[in-house]
């Protein structure tokens, strides 16, 4: 495949610090590409085949059917999966929904199904085609959003973005730069400025965070009727996790540093009251608390993740990668089954049973956390697909001025095995990314340019990573500093290589009611409770399942607080076919425990923790901690035991 030029950001478009190399440029190896192929022989690759809301009577595909989000949320992650695994199975059934919207825009300019006049299900399409456009150059794509976004500013002052549409604006503004930044239409930077103009304000919702406690159905009037209103919409998991790249993308167009910076405040204030140990921000499906018997939803796990792929490239700030990373490799996996046909709606970092159950859940229905076709509701069965093609197009970014290519280099934002072939000054670059990461510390890059040429890599160094070495050809860098991207300077010829050695000592974080979770790398680690998955009835090509607890799960554990990883004990064995699977895990933890008989469980749910530290009379037992992506019934914060 021929190198991709980088579209940068388009004056008076404020640069942002990074860009994102042009879909294709990076592609997965190893153990993600196992990974995608997992996804795209599961529910990702079959879901039109058995799942009628995006089967041949989509209204997206012209039929009567299911015409509103759910054909183009599909889109969103299948047109990803389907080209960078080059699949010609996969490309063929997204095309058919890529033709059907190319070749039918109304001609006001509207796109998509002529049954509903909603602007929210069309943010969605314009991802997908934004994405399509940049795999295939299609030349039909770029007409057709024009005349979409025309029609469109002309429209909104009569009939202005309302509800979903109001609330996720930021994620159209996405596609309206994308263009801008192609064809240079200053009508844009209008449309831009009306979206920002009528979209919620999530930047003055975090400026002074007023949602502190888990909220109810009564503080949301959710029984009210006449459907969700702002304050409901204001405190959704969704709604929020896209919210979370308001402040980057819009600064863009603003040049408001406030704004850049909106996004890590954003984070800081849902990890201070909703803050989970998989990296999560409880929402089932409203904000919910620290209680790590509380949800998340997977449309905001696959959501919250692409807000920190773009926050990461606008920012280059090094802390969206350790996020970023923390959620792919955690609460992604953990929701899904090994094979990718069943998922989860909301999932729990202290998940003991996964049956039909209405506790803890704010609002959610009893199906909740099931695994399964479409548990609750199915609008993650449509959405989760974006979730690992995304990340694995998202590994590499460029670094470099706006105006010129003079300063041009590449940015190691996140890790995991993968090829990027790109163009630096006319110049085409070739990096080989080996590695085991995350389930080991060692990262190793072959970098392969068709002649020698100087350039700067930045290399993320994550903040849980003190003590990290770089080496070029065997001889070591300066020692980087955790927390920040190394930078290293080299006339770069064919077979250089960099290593770069990530310290993977086991270390504690401290939760809800002073509990303590354990972390090693980006990797959370789970007790592992034993698991009986009962089918609850056939979904077409796939099942819904109930898992239900056969072994005890009340552990606190005893750990040294001042030297964490004294108490822990590291075993690794060969990674296998299935990356998170709980058959085959890769690492494993040990760490001395006792039984707290007055913990249990209550309708499906383990009641909240006790405070720590908490004493125990019984039995001192050596648990086994295994990677949360592969426990699907898990204990992740734990009690610890006094002394
Ligand atoms: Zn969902």
């Amino acid at each position: 495949m021929a190198p991709t030029p980088v579209v940068k950001d388009r004056a008076p478009l404020h640069s942002g610090a990074l860009y994102s190399l042009q879909l294709g440029s990076t592609r997965p190896a190893g153990w993600l590409r196992r990974q995608l192929e997992i996804q795209a022989n599961g529910l990702s690759g079959h879901l039109d085949e058995t799942w009628p809301d995006v089967g041949p009577n989509s209204g997206w595909l012209g039929g009567t059917g299911e015409s509103w989000e759910r054909g183009p949320y599909y889109l969103d992650g299948l047109v990803p999966l389907a080209w960078l695994l080059d699949d010609a199975r996969l490309k063929a059934k997204a095309q058919r929904y890529v033709e059907w919207i190319l070749t039918h825009q109304a001609p006001d300019g509207m796109i998509g199904p002529a049954s509903n006049d909603d602007w929210w299900p069309r943010i969605v399409a314009l991802k997908a085609l934004t994405q399509y456009h940049e795999f295939t150059a299609d030349p039909r794509v770029i007409p057709l959003m024009d005349r979409y976004f025309l029609y469109q500013l002309a429209q909104l002052p009569s009939r202005p973005l309302r509800d979903w549409g109001k609330f996720r604006w930021q994620d159209e503004l996405l596609s309206v730069i994308w263009l801008y930044n192609r064809t240079g239409s200053p009508y844009l930077l209008d449309l831009a400025r009306i979206l920002h103009q009528q979209g919620y304000d999530w930047m003055a919702q975090y400026a002074n965070f007023r949602f502190k406690e888990k909220i109810t159905a009564e503080f949301i009037k959710l029984n009210e009727g006449g459907g969700l209103k702002d304050l409901a919409l204001a405190t959704h998991g969704v709604n929020n996790g896209q919210g979370i790249k308001t402040g980057p993308v819009w600064s863009l167009v603003s040049g408001s540093e406030t704004d850049r910076e909106a996004a890590s405040k954003m984070i800081a204030e849902l990890d201070r009251y909703d803050g989970l140990p998989n990296g999560m921000f409880s929402c089932d499906e409203h904000l919910s608390g620290r209680d790590p018997s509380q949800g998340s939803e997977l449309c905001t796990v696959v959501e919250y993740m692409f807000s920190l792929e773009r926050a990461l490239a606008i920012t280059g700030d090094p802390a969206f990668g350790d996020r970023l990373e923390k959620l792919a490799f955690n609460a992604l996996p953990g929701t899904l089954t090994d094979d990718m046909w069943a998922h989860q709606y909301n999932q729990e970092p202290n998940q003991v049973e996964c049956s039909l159950h209405h506790k803890p859940w704010v609002s959610d229905g009893p199906e909740s956390n099931l695994f399964g076709l479409e548990p609750n509701f199915g609008c993650c069965t449509a959405n989760f697909n974006q979730g690992w093609p995304k990340f694995a197009a998202s590994l590499f970014l460029l670094s470099g001025g706006p105006d010129t290519d003079a300063h041009d280099g590449l940015v190691a934002a996140a890790y995991a095995p993968c090829e990027v072939r790109t163009n630096i000054r006319g110049t085409a670059v070739r990096i080989s990314e080996e590695t085991d990461y995350p389930f080991r510390g060692t990262v190793k890059l072959t970098i392969d340019p068709s002649s020698p040429i100087s350039f700067p890599l930045q290399l993320r160094i994550p903040a849980w990573a003190a003590g990290a070495g770089i080496t070029v050809n065997g001889r070591p860098e300066p020692q980087p500093s955790a927390g920040s991207f190394a930078r290293v300077e080299h006339t770069w010829k064919s077979g250089d290589r960099v290593e770069i050695n990530l310290p993977m000592q086991p270390r504690v974080s401290r939760w809800f009611n002073d509990s303590v979770a354990v972390e090693r790398g980006p990797l959370v680690f789970s007790y592992s409770i034993g698991e009986d998955w009962v089918k609850l009835r056939d979904r077409g090509m796939t099942a819904d399942w109930q898992v239900y607890p056969t072994t005890p799960w009340n552990y606190g554990v005893s750990v040294d607080p001042s030297n964490p990883a004294s108490s822990l004990r590291v075993n690794e064995s060969e990674i296998g076919a299935v990356p998170f699977s709980r058959q085959n895990t890769s690492v494993e933890l040990h760490v001395k425990a006792r039984k707290i008989p007055a913990w249990r469980a209550e309708d499906g749910a383990a009641d909240p923790l006790p405070q720590s530290p908490i004493a125990s009379v019984e039995r001192e037992e050596e648990i086994t901690l295994i990677p949360y992506a592969a426990a699907k019934l898990r204990i992740t914060a734990f009690p610890i035991l006094k002394a």
